[in-house]
């Protein structure tokens, strides 16, 4: 073989213990491999019907407009904040973490009037921060994430969707990280738009963004076609509102892609579709409580290692995330050593951290297909002969 060929790819059987990705179901795997389809044969708009309606359950809700998004988690908050902002929109967002502050730079890149409700990270917003907010600012967006990775956070959500109603906002939340893994109660909650992503507790790789849209945000997003019935509306000087700035990210033109009217957008990601599906598939068979409860006790006793290794967890237990846990980096070891040595001798990944977390913590995931107790107990095991090892200097 020349060296220019390279080989062929096969990478080394890693546990995947970070904040993602995380390893495959492998049904997911092997639903990837599957022949591709046109994407408006019959067999494939039935596959698409049908994701639609596995995804109103991942997602807790009677929402029409439930569908994918092609692209990763981040394409999914980019569609929605895309379709939600419009040019000099105030949009208030909750900034706690690395991911709100992502929400605010997409705002920003969209021209938004950006008003913040800032905590210090790992802080979450009480009920009564943000309805002061959303009486204060008046925003005619609201947007948080739910469970950050970043801090391994969860913000609380209960009663959020309704102050938001009552102030006149369009509520959005990011629950890449928790869906599949924490309930994402979208009706109960009353968010007008919920994004998420495969690679993290839906046990699937990166590249698509599952996402559910309220009739309310729907009716919002229609108002601002560029395109409607063949006629491009160029002039918004007749009092309609301006159009989505973007193509691949225009909801409205994806909803009618997904819709009965089947007008063509892009082209379906075929095998990221059928992953979402057999993600879904998986999930909805082991049933929503019980896989929420197996991420519960992964993530408890990944808690109860850490301390018993003598480490000290990070956040508070009442908001922490069930699948990805923060654990303070010790100060006799060097972090990234370790977390080398772990990969290298273990073929265990852990995660490092971002901003002001950097180099401070670790962040140990149990997501998905990996949320099981003997994948906990195998890299508590690692972590401590390799924390015994650095110190022993063997
Ligand atoms: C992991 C994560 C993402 C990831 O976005 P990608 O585009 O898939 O990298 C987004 N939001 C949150 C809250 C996450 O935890």
């Amino acid at each position: 073989m020349s060296d220019n060929f390279f080989g062929e790819i096969n990478p080394p059987q890693r546990l995947l213990m970070g904040p993602g990705p995380v390893n495959v179901h492998p049904r997911v795997l092997r639903a990837m491999s599957a022949d591709m389809l046109g994407q408006f044969d019959p067999e494939m708009t039935e596959y698409m019907n049908q994701t639609m309606a596995l995804y109103r359950q991942v997602f807790m809700t009677k929402n029409r407009w439930t569908f994918l998004i092609d692209g990763t988690a981040r394409a999914g908050i980019e569609a929605a904040l895309t379709s939600l902002i419009e040019p000099g929109a105030r949009v208030l967002i909750v900034r706690a973490g690395r991911f709100g502050m992502l929400l605010s730079e997409i705002a920003e890149r969209l021209g938004a009037d950006i008003r913040t409700l800032d905590l210090e990270w790992g802080q979450v917003a009480t009920l009564e921060q943000i309805e002061a907010a959303l009486a204060e600012h008046k925003p005619a967006v609201f947007a948080t994430i739910h469970g950050d990775t970043s801090t391994t956070t969860a913000q609380p959500l209960d009663g959020v969707g309704a102050l938001c109603h009552q102030y006149g906002a369009l509520s959005y939340v990011d629950a890449t990280a928790t869906l599949g893994g924490m309930p994402v109660k979208t009706d109960e909650w009353g968010i007008d738009i919920v994004t998420g992503g495969l690679q993290k507790c839906m046990g699937g790789p990166p590249g698509s963004a599952p996402i559910t849209i309220s009739d309310r945000a729907a009716e919002f997003i229609f108002s601002r076609r560029k395109v409607e019935s063949g006629i491009k509306r160029d002039d918004i000087s007749d009092g309609t509102r301006p159009f989505i700035r973007s193509n691949y990210f225009d909801l409205a033109m994806i909803m009618d892609y997904w819709s009965e009217k089947r007008l063509n957008h892009h082209t379906e990601a075929t095998s990221m579709l059928y992953a979402a599906r057999e993600c879904a598939r998986v999930m909805l068979e082991e049933g929503l409580q019980a896989r929420f409860a197996r991420h519960a006790a992964a993530g408890a006793a990944m808690t109860a290692g850490l301390r018993a290794l003598g480490l000290t967890v990070y956040g508070q237990d009442a908001y922490r995330m069930s699948n990805v846990t923060g654990v303070y980096v010790p100060q006799d070891v060097d972090g990234e050593r370790v977390r080398h040595r772990m990969r290298e001798e273990y073929q265990i990944e852990i995660g490092t951290a971002f901003g002001p977390l950097a180099g401070k913590i670790w962040r140990i995931g149990a997501m998905g297909y990996n949320a099981e107790l003997n994948k906990v107990r195998i890299t508590l095991a690692a972590l401590k002969e390799v924390l015994a090892s650095e110190r022993n200097g063997f």
